[in-house]
């Protein structure tokens, strides 16, 4: 394992360059504001048409279309949402000098081969743990969320050093970046979201919850218990892991957890997800998600509204309408 921090930066890398960056929603955003307080020359490429070319002005820095951003930049970033990368860079590449880095924040489009880059460029990854609120907020506190970095082509023998000079512009050194590879970050982040983030977690609330309101439970004590309280635990686990979390429940919650915990995610569950990791490994999973793409979606709107329409959607709303708090956040 190897992290790289502020030392390992190398002075001249970047150093003065223009930086274009593709994009200004939610990472586009911390990124470009990051760079230009770390003294680069930022400007944003977004489509005249969107509302993130005024947000852009209004934050003091130069916008222009992205065909037109990218002249001149010796490093441009991909921060667009991921499907429309692959005809942003058909738009942009003619305009792009040799020689130049372009960067992603997550290699799907490159692992999976929908952006077959040009053999002259330097192709790097700097994905940052964490939200852009979060990237930006902790980089003006002086501090920094850690970043993945990885180098997938090095046509000029500076990949390295210019993905890390970006990762320093935007406080990532500050909290370690961390080497890895395309297929790892790409990997490993669908397998992430797929069986325990956004899929498992879920499914796992949402069975919990059709457990207890079936056999009489009322709905509303069932979402409590199920959804609702989940916040305090991953909270937990967020801070300090296991440990924190066994730390912080009762005995008889730990009882519970450690006798009954492996009869509800068991072998089988973990059998089914080694077969998820090898339809992300073998690029099925990419395959299926564009072919779904292309014949509109049909899939997933009707997997999409089968979720929204259940009760617990239902009785959730109700609920939290009474703790405002829960939008303070926002
Ligand atoms: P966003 O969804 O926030 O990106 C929105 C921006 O993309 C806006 O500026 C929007 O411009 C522009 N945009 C949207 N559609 C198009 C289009 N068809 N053509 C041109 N521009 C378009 O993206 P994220 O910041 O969430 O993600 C960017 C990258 O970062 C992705 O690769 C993602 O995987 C990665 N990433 C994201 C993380 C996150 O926390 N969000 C964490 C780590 C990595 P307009 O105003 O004109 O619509
Ligand atoms: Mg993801
Ligand atoms: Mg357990």
């Amino acid at each position: 394992m190897q992290i790289y921090s502020q030392k390992d930066v190398k002075k001249a890398a970047l150093k003065g360059a223009r930086i274009a960056i593709l994009g200004y929603g939610s990472q586009g955003r911390a990124h470009a504001l990051n760079l230009k307080d770390s003294g680069f020359d930022v400007v944003v490429g977004v489509r005249k048409s969107g509302a993130s070319w005024g947000n852009a002005k209004k934050d003091g820095l130069a916008v222009a279309e992205p065909a037109e951003a990218v002249k001149g930049a010796a490093l441009i970033a991909f921060l667009t949402p991921d499907l429309t990368q692959k005809d942003l860079y058909k738009d942009v590449i003619g305009n792009i000098a040799k020689g130049t880095t372009i960067l992603f924040a997550h290699g799907f489009n490159v692992h999976f081969g929908l952006i077959k880059p040009r053999k002259d460029l330097d192709v790097v990854l700097i994905a940052p743990k964490g939200p852009g609120g979060l990237v930006r907020r902790q980089y003006e506190q002086g501090r920094g969320v850690p970043c993945l970095l990885a180098v997938y082509q090095d046509a000029t023998r500076k990949a390295k050093d210019n993905a890390l000079a970006y990762a320093h512009g935007i406080g990532g050194t500050r909290g370690g970046v961390l080497k890895t590879t395309f297929a790892e970050e790409t990997e490993t982040d669908l397998f992430g979201e797929q069986v325990v983030l956004c899929g498992g977690t879920t499914e796992l609330v949402v069975k919990g919850f059709e457990t207890l309101v079936e056999a009489g439970y009322q709905p509303e004590v069932a979402y409590y218990e199920v959804l609702h309280e989940l916040k305090l635990i991953v909270d937990l686990l967020h801070e300090g892991g296991l440990a924190k979390m066994h730390k912080f429940i009762s005995e008889t919650a730990k009882y519970g957890d450690l006798t009954r915990g492996p009869r509800i995610v068991n072998k089988g569950t973990k059998k089914e997800m080694k077969k998820v990791l090898k339809e992300i490994q073998d690029g099925k999973f990419a395959r299926q998600w564009m072919s779904e793409n292309k014949s509109g979606r049909k899939k997933y709107n009707k997997l999409m509204n089968q979720d929204l329409k259940h009760k617990i959607e239902k009785v959730g709303v109700k609920l939290r309408d009474r703790m405002p708090w829960l939008q303070e956040n926002a």
